[in-house]
Order: C-alpha cells, then structure tokens, then sequence
C-alpha cells in the first residue's frame, strides 16, 4: 500500500530541501505558458512529455553552457576605444560607437524574434 499522499510530499519536500531546490515563482502570459506546455511535449515526441521543472532546469543549463562559451570568445576581444578585454562593462567613452560598451550588450542579450 502507498503513503499517504501528505506523507508523500513531505518526503518530497525533505529530499528537496536536502538538494538546496528553492521555489521561485515566475509569471507568464496565456501564449508564455501554451509555448511552455507545447514544447514540453514537442520536444520528446513518443514519450512522456517534460514537466514544466524539468524544461526550464534544461533551458536554464543549457544557457549557462552557451553564455560561457560566448563569453570565452569575448575574452579574446578587446574594446575598439580603450583597448580593455571584453565583456567591458564600465568605460568612460560609454555612448561613443567605437566603444563596447555602448552597443556591445546586443552581443550577450537574449535574442529571440518573438516580440
Ligand atoms: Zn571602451
């Protein structure tokens, strides 16, 4: 016979606890959240689908794993006005075109074409 299911989540929220899992809440649109759940599924056809957890844990990793490599690439850059290794995120010639600084964060952001 099973636990009962609020012996289950306590379980549940020990192990979690134990692991260092923190709840953050986010807040998304109806279209955000169809995506989300969209997704979820289309990303493993014929199997079960991700939880909403897992999918974002996922996304949040593989970010992680991009931005260090994009970052790896700037360290071999150098700023056109003041010749400081990028990312450069303070410099007094902020605003001129030659600097990094001034447009250089398009090169980090989150692109995406949804608007
Ligand atoms: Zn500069």
């Amino acid at each position: 016979m099973g636990k009962p299911s609020a012996e289950r989540k306590a379980v549940q929220r020990a192990r979690e606890a134990q692991q260092g899992i923190g709840k953050l809440e986010i807040h998304l649109s109806v279209r955000e959240r169809e995506i989300l759940r969209r997704n979820c599924a289309l990303r493993r056809p014929g199997r079960e689908p991700y939880g909403a957890d897992e999918y974002v844990e996922l996304l949040i990793l593989q970010d992680g794993e991009r931005l260090e490599r994009e970052l790896k690439a700037l360290h071999n850059r150098r700023c056109g006005k003041c010749g400081d290794k990028l990312p450069v995120t303070e410099c007094c010639h902020d605003g001129d075109s030659q600097c990094w600084v001034t447009l250089g964060w398009h090169e980090t952001k989150l692109k995406t074409n949804v608007s």
